[in-house]
Protein backbone atom coordinates (compact mmCIF):
# COMPACT_ATOMS: atom_id res chain seq x y z
CA UNK A 1 0.00 0.00 0.00
CA UNK A 2 1.22 3.75 -1.23
CA UNK A 3 1.62 6.23 2.09
CA UNK A 4 3.08 9.59 0.85
CA UNK A 5 4.65 11.71 3.20
CA UNK A 6 4.53 15.27 3.47
CA UNK A 7 6.48 17.85 6.06
CA UNK A 8 4.33 19.87 8.08
CA UNK A 9 5.30 23.37 7.27
CA UNK A 10 5.08 25.09 11.12
CA UNK A 11 6.34 21.62 13.06
CA UNK A 12 8.87 20.29 10.92
CA UNK A 13 7.22 16.86 12.01
CA UNK A 14 6.69 14.22 9.05
CA UNK A 15 3.52 13.15 8.61
CA UNK A 16 1.83 10.11 6.46
CA UNK A 17 -0.83 11.43 3.92
CA UNK A 18 -2.85 8.42 2.29
CA UNK A 19 -4.14 9.51 -0.71
CA UNK A 20 -8.15 8.67 -1.42
CA UNK A 21 -8.52 5.49 -2.95
CA UNK A 22 -5.61 4.32 -0.44
CA UNK A 23 -7.79 5.58 2.65
CA UNK A 24 -10.93 3.94 0.72
CA UNK A 25 -9.29 0.66 0.89
CA UNK A 26 -7.66 1.12 3.96
CA UNK A 27 -11.05 1.78 5.39
CA UNK A 28 -12.76 -1.45 3.49
CA UNK A 29 -9.92 -3.59 4.92
CA UNK A 30 -10.79 -2.63 8.88
CA UNK A 31 -14.56 -3.11 8.49
CA UNK A 32 -13.87 -6.73 6.83
CA UNK A 33 -11.15 -7.27 9.70
CA UNK A 34 -13.82 -5.92 12.38
CA UNK A 35 -16.23 -8.68 10.98
CA UNK A 36 -14.23 -11.08 11.26
CA UNK A 37 -12.92 -10.33 14.73
CA UNK A 38 -17.30 -10.15 15.60
CA UNK A 39 -17.61 -13.47 14.35
CA UNK A 40 -14.33 -15.02 16.20
CA UNK A 41 -15.78 -13.69 18.97
CA UNK A 42 -19.20 -14.77 18.69
CA UNK A 43 -18.35 -18.06 18.70
CA UNK A 44 -15.14 -17.77 21.38
CA UNK A 45 -18.32 -16.63 23.81
CA UNK A 46 -20.60 -19.87 22.78
CA UNK A 47 -18.32 -22.07 23.51
CA UNK A 48 -17.40 -20.33 27.30
CA UNK A 49 -20.93 -19.94 27.85
CA UNK A 50 -21.96 -23.54 26.94
CA UNK A 51 -24.02 -25.45 29.83
CA UNK A 52 -21.82 -28.57 31.75
CA UNK A 53 -22.69 -31.93 30.29
CA UNK A 54 -21.95 -35.48 31.09
CA UNK A 55 -21.73 -38.00 28.74
CA UNK A 56 -22.17 -41.78 30.57
CA UNK A 57 -20.20 -43.53 32.43
CA UNK A 58 -16.93 -43.84 30.73
CA UNK A 59 -17.50 -40.37 28.93
CA UNK A 60 -15.79 -37.08 30.44
CA UNK A 61 -17.66 -33.93 31.58
CA UNK A 62 -17.29 -30.55 30.68
CA UNK A 63 -17.77 -27.36 33.03
CA UNK A 64 -17.06 -23.59 32.32
CA UNK A 65 -15.75 -21.70 34.87
CA UNK A 66 -16.10 -18.59 32.62
CA UNK A 67 -19.76 -18.07 33.38
CA UNK A 68 -20.80 -17.24 37.07
CA UNK A 69 -22.93 -19.76 38.70
CA UNK A 70 -25.93 -17.76 39.51
CA UNK A 71 -26.37 -17.40 35.25
CA UNK A 72 -27.13 -21.39 35.10
CA UNK A 73 -29.64 -23.27 36.47
CA UNK A 74 -29.38 -25.39 39.79
CA UNK A 75 -27.12 -28.48 38.78
CA UNK A 76 -28.81 -32.37 40.53
CA UNK A 77 -26.11 -34.90 40.40
CA UNK A 78 -28.65 -38.05 40.19
CA UNK A 79 -26.68 -41.35 40.86
CA UNK A 80 -28.46 -44.40 39.81
CA UNK A 81 -27.12 -47.15 42.59
CA UNK A 82 -25.18 -49.93 41.45
CA UNK A 83 -24.52 -50.80 37.68
CA UNK A 84 -22.64 -53.52 35.83
CA UNK A 85 -21.14 -56.32 38.19
CA UNK A 86 -22.76 -54.96 41.10
CA UNK A 87 -26.35 -55.98 40.55
CA UNK A 88 -27.60 -55.03 44.44
CA UNK A 89 -30.93 -56.31 45.67
CA UNK A 90 -32.03 -59.13 43.64
CA UNK A 91 -35.05 -61.52 43.56
CA UNK A 92 -35.42 -63.65 40.69
CA UNK A 93 -34.38 -61.56 37.63
CA UNK A 94 -35.80 -58.61 39.42
CA UNK A 95 -32.38 -56.26 39.78
CA UNK A 96 -31.65 -53.24 41.83
CA UNK A 97 -29.42 -51.92 38.83
CA UNK A 98 -31.79 -52.08 36.65
CA UNK A 99 -34.47 -50.27 38.92
CA UNK A 100 -32.36 -47.37 40.11
CA UNK A 101 -31.24 -46.53 36.74
CA UNK A 102 -34.74 -46.63 35.05
CA UNK A 103 -35.69 -44.03 38.08
CA UNK A 104 -33.25 -42.30 37.92
CA UNK A 105 -33.71 -41.57 34.25
CA UNK A 106 -37.22 -40.55 34.89
CA UNK A 107 -36.20 -37.70 38.04
CA UNK A 108 -33.93 -36.89 35.25
CA UNK A 109 -36.62 -35.97 33.27
CA UNK A 110 -38.79 -34.56 35.66
CA UNK A 111 -36.26 -32.62 36.96
CA UNK A 112 -35.18 -30.93 33.44
CA UNK A 113 -38.81 -30.24 33.19
CA UNK A 114 -39.10 -27.82 36.01
CA UNK A 115 -35.91 -26.50 34.76
CA UNK A 116 -32.74 -27.89 36.59
CA UNK A 117 -29.67 -29.02 35.09
CA UNK A 118 -29.06 -32.74 35.50
CA UNK A 119 -25.79 -34.59 35.39
CA UNK A 120 -26.40 -38.91 36.13
CA UNK A 121 -22.77 -40.38 37.46
CA UNK A 122 -23.89 -43.31 35.08
CA UNK A 123 -26.60 -43.46 32.15
CA UNK A 124 -26.11 -46.71 31.47
CA UNK A 125 -25.32 -50.27 32.72
CA UNK A 126 -21.83 -50.11 33.89
CA UNK A 127 -19.96 -50.80 36.97
CA UNK A 128 -18.63 -46.91 38.71
CA UNK A 129 -16.92 -47.01 41.81
CA UNK A 130 -17.90 -44.97 44.88
CA UNK A 131 -15.13 -42.73 44.64
CA UNK A 132 -15.75 -41.82 40.86
CA UNK A 133 -19.55 -40.92 41.92
CA UNK A 134 -18.19 -38.77 44.31
CA UNK A 135 -16.00 -36.90 42.11
CA UNK A 136 -18.39 -36.37 39.33
CA UNK A 137 -20.33 -34.71 41.97
CA UNK A 138 -17.66 -32.55 43.94
CA UNK A 139 -15.90 -31.96 40.12
CA UNK A 140 -19.00 -30.57 38.81
CA UNK A 141 -20.09 -28.67 41.94
CA UNK A 142 -23.18 -29.93 41.92
CA UNK A 143 -26.07 -28.34 44.31
CA UNK A 144 -27.70 -31.12 45.33
CA UNK A 145 -26.56 -35.09 45.37
CA UNK A 146 -29.26 -37.37 45.88
CA UNK A 147 -28.40 -41.07 45.03
CA UNK A 148 -31.51 -43.58 44.15
CA UNK A 149 -31.39 -47.52 45.76
CA UNK A 150 -34.36 -49.86 46.35
CA UNK A 151 -34.42 -52.06 49.60
CA UNK A 152 -33.95 -55.35 51.04
CA UNK A 153 -34.56 -57.44 53.88
CA UNK A 154 -34.66 -61.26 55.41
CA UNK A 155 -38.34 -60.38 56.32
CA UNK A 156 -40.78 -60.24 53.73
CA UNK A 157 -42.91 -57.99 55.21
CA UNK A 158 -40.60 -54.96 55.71
CA UNK A 159 -41.66 -52.25 53.41
CA UNK A 160 -42.05 -48.46 52.26
CA UNK A 161 -39.61 -45.73 51.55
CA UNK A 162 -36.59 -44.37 53.96
CA UNK A 163 -34.59 -41.97 52.97
CA UNK A 164 -30.50 -41.33 54.39
CA UNK A 165 -28.75 -38.28 55.25
CA UNK A 166 -25.17 -38.24 56.57
CA UNK A 167 -24.81 -36.39 59.92
CA UNK A 168 -21.81 -34.03 59.17
CA UNK A 169 -19.73 -31.87 61.02
CA UNK A 170 -20.05 -29.61 59.20
CA UNK A 171 -23.26 -28.60 60.62
CA UNK A 172 -24.74 -26.68 57.15
CA UNK A 173 -24.50 -29.72 55.21
CA UNK A 174 -25.97 -31.82 58.05
CA UNK A 175 -29.20 -29.45 57.90
CA UNK A 176 -29.52 -29.02 54.80
CA UNK A 177 -29.27 -32.47 53.81
CA UNK A 178 -31.88 -33.63 55.96
CA UNK A 179 -33.99 -31.12 54.91
CA UNK A 180 -33.59 -32.20 51.35
CA UNK A 181 -34.71 -35.71 52.86
CA UNK A 182 -37.82 -34.54 54.36
CA UNK A 183 -39.25 -33.00 51.38
CA UNK A 184 -38.25 -35.64 48.80
CA UNK A 185 -40.10 -38.23 51.75
CA UNK A 186 -43.13 -35.71 51.83
CA UNK A 187 -43.80 -35.75 48.45
CA UNK A 188 -42.74 -39.93 47.08
CA UNK A 189 -45.57 -40.61 50.09
CA UNK A 190 -48.08 -38.02 48.43
CA UNK A 191 -47.35 -39.36 45.03
CA UNK A 192 -47.18 -42.78 45.69
CA UNK A 193 -49.37 -43.56 48.93
CA UNK A 194 -45.81 -45.49 49.83
CA UNK A 195 -45.41 -46.74 53.85
CA UNK A 196 -43.03 -43.57 55.46
CA UNK A 197 -40.40 -45.20 57.24
CA UNK A 198 -38.87 -41.66 57.68
CA UNK A 199 -35.33 -39.73 57.16
CA UNK A 200 -32.57 -41.65 59.20
CA UNK A 201 -28.75 -41.28 59.51
CA UNK A 202 -26.60 -43.10 57.49
CA UNK A 203 -22.83 -43.41 57.27
CA UNK A 204 -22.81 -44.20 53.40
CA UNK A 205 -19.75 -43.76 50.80
CA UNK A 206 -21.36 -41.33 48.61
CA UNK A 207 -23.55 -39.22 50.67
CA UNK A 208 -21.03 -38.55 53.48
CA UNK A 209 -17.67 -37.55 50.87
CA UNK A 210 -19.98 -35.37 48.68
CA UNK A 211 -19.20 -31.83 48.98
CA UNK A 212 -22.86 -30.58 48.97
CA UNK A 213 -26.63 -31.49 50.08
CA UNK A 214 -26.85 -35.06 49.52
CA UNK A 215 -28.99 -37.91 50.37
CA UNK A 216 -29.45 -41.63 49.37
CA UNK A 217 -33.25 -42.74 48.72
CA UNK A 218 -34.71 -46.13 49.47
CA UNK A 219 -37.37 -46.45 47.31
CA UNK A 220 -39.34 -49.62 48.42
CA UNK A 221 -38.57 -52.86 49.05
CA UNK A 222 -37.99 -55.73 46.52
CA UNK A 223 -38.15 -58.19 48.84
CA UNK A 224 -42.04 -57.42 49.22
CA UNK A 225 -44.13 -59.18 46.96
CA UNK A 226 -46.44 -56.01 46.91
CA UNK A 227 -44.02 -53.69 46.89
CA UNK A 228 -42.20 -55.39 43.95
CA UNK A 229 -45.30 -55.36 41.88
CA UNK A 230 -45.82 -51.52 42.23
CA UNK A 231 -41.94 -51.72 41.64
CA UNK A 232 -42.93 -53.45 38.28
CA UNK A 233 -44.88 -50.79 36.87
CA UNK A 234 -43.31 -47.99 34.96
CA UNK A 235 -46.52 -45.65 36.07
CA UNK A 236 -45.54 -46.13 39.80
CA UNK A 237 -42.37 -45.65 39.23
CA UNK A 238 -42.65 -42.16 37.39
CA UNK A 239 -45.16 -41.23 40.29
CA UNK A 240 -42.13 -42.23 42.66
CA UNK A 241 -39.66 -39.63 39.97
CA UNK A 242 -42.27 -37.28 40.23
CA UNK A 243 -42.23 -37.61 44.00
CA UNK A 244 -38.39 -36.99 44.20
CA UNK A 245 -38.23 -34.11 41.45
CA UNK A 246 -40.88 -31.95 43.55
CA UNK A 247 -39.18 -32.97 46.46
CA UNK A 248 -35.75 -31.55 45.00
CA UNK A 249 -37.75 -28.22 43.40
CA UNK A 250 -39.27 -27.75 46.91
CA UNK A 251 -35.81 -27.71 48.92
CA UNK A 252 -34.59 -25.33 46.04
CA UNK A 253 -37.48 -23.27 46.41
CA UNK A 254 -36.85 -22.97 50.65
ZN1 LIG B 1 -28.62 -50.23 46.79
Amino acid sequence: MAIKSSIFPCTGIVKPVASLKTVEKLMRYLRALSFIICILAFFTSCSAGRSPSYHGVQGSYEASSDVPASALKPLIILDAGHGGTDEGAKVNTFMEKKLTLTTSLLIKKHLEELGYRVIMTRSRDAYLPLQRRVSIANKTKGSLFVSVHFNSSPSTEAQGVEIFYFDSKEMWRARASKRLANCILHRIVDQTEAVSRGVKQGNFHVIRETDMPAVLVEGGFITNRDERAKLRDRAYLDRLAVGVAQGIDKYMKM
